[in-house]
């Protein structure tokens, strides 16, 4: 027959040794998406426990058929616990454990018993209980990727059911125990499944972790790596050339005399500096206002929706906090301050005119004495 359960077996193993394959090239590219390599160990184990599998077509040893299916349930729950991390949470070995260990506890004692046929039923049930584990994964985060998330929760879920399906059988015959390898219509079904599952899944995942990898360097393009705020790439990106809404104050920040810092307490003693500059705009911004670095010591805030007056009351909060920071180097206690620019977009606007009026006022403010904030008079009607 074409589709003997061997060679069913060995196409299985095939199709999950270019997965692993797959999945190896994808960490290789991007070390830090570790549920590839737990996906690889996971599928590894499952092609052991496969190859041992694949000795069935000689007499039936209970240890043999023990043994692969140890090591199928094992590479499946670690394949699980690499879904976990794919969903972004950790791969939680003691929760994975928490499954493993009743369906591996299972087996053997129904192996120990000479139960062979519960043996299996407990296989399949456990492989179906990961799998749809898996799917319900995939399900949660497919915002993500909804074609290729949503396919590949189906496809687990699908290769789930079609574990079910052999236990059910087996249950449904009162195949307590088995004198040689289950072979019925929901074993060949679930191979056929497995086949279609790992290789779909496999393509799928490296489609996924490539649109993530792609994601990450177009953030990493547009976010400044010192402060983690936008960088001025981003923020032209974002208000090019066009008319700014109504009530869009825009403001310049530029820390005062920080060349000073640096020369008195270190590059890295500035930098730390930025940082908590940095850390201060977050915390005195809204989702929805754009704080970002334009380089250096030099930051602007762009705020929609607030009152001339609230956005001067936000600028003097920032000044304010920032001038309670003190750094001690040594014996010197050095108090860095903020000189601020505020503009008010007027009627249509276009963003790098407000800048420039803000940029306009920071100099003021610099010329004035700094550590203070001046607003730009409004613009001319057009
Ligand atoms: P002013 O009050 O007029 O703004 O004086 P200032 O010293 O702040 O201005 P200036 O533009 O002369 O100096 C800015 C300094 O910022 C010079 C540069 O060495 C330092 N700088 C630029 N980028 C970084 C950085 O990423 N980290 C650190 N630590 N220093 C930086
Ligand atoms: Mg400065
Ligand atoms: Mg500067």
């Amino acid at each position: 027959m074409l589709l003997d359960n061997v060679s069913l077996l060995v196409a299985v193993g095939v199709s999950s040794i270019a997965m692993m394959a797959a999945m190896l090239i994808g960490w290789a590219g991007s070390r830090r998406d570790s549920y590839l390599i737990s996906w690889t160990i996971g599928m590894a184990v499952v092609v052991i426990g496969i190859i041992i599998l694949g000795q069935r077509g000689g007499p039936f040893v209970p240890l043999y058929q023990f043994s692969s299916y140890f090591m199928l349930v094992t590479g499946i729950a670690i394949i699980y616990g690499g879904a976990r991390q794919f969903s972004g949470e950790p791969f939680a070995p003691l929760h994975v454990a928490a499954l493993w260990g009743p369906a591996a506890l299972g087996m053997a004692v129904a192996y120990l018993l000479g139960l062979s046929g519960i043996g299996t039923i407990v296989l399949n049930l456990a492989c179906a209980i990961f799998m749809m584990l898996c799917a319900r994964r995939y399900w949660q985060v497919r915002g993500e990727n909804s074609m290729a998330l949503s396919t590949t929760s189906v496809l687990y879920a699908l290769t789930g059911i079609s574990f079910l399906l052999c236990s059910a059988v087996l249950l449904f015959n009162g195949q307590w125990v088995l004198y040689g390898a289950p072979d019925n219509w929901a074993e060949t079904a679930n191979s056929i499944m497995s086949i279609i599952g790992l290789s779909c899944i496999g393509a799928l995942s490296l489609t996924l972790n490539h649109s993530r990898t792609a994601k990450r360097h177009r953030q990493d393009a547009m976010t400044d790596p010192l402060t983690n705020l936008l960088n001025r790439r981003a923020l032209f990106d974002r208000f090019g050339e066009d008319g700014l809404p109504q009530n869009t104050a825009v403001l310049m920040l530029d820390l005062d005399h920080f060349k000073q810092i640096n020369d008195l307490a270190g590059h890295a003693a500035g930098d730390s500096v930025i940082q908590h500059f940095a850390n201060i705009l977050r915390a005195n911004t809204r989702k929805d206002d754009v704080a970002a670095r334009l380089g250096g010591e030099e930051f602007c805030v762009v705020m929609t929706g607030q009152s001339a007056e609230t956005v001067a009351m936000i600028a003097e909060r920032i000044r304010a906090g920032f001038g309670e920071y003190y750094l001690s180097h040594g014996n010197l206690v050095l108090r860095p301050t903020v000189s601020i620019g505020v503009a008010m977009a007027g009627e249509g606007e276009p963003f790098p005119s407000t800048l420039s009026r803000a940029d306009g006022a920071l100099y003021g403010a610099k010329r004035s004495g700094r550590n203070r904030i001046q607003t730009a008079a409004l613009r001319d009607a057009a």
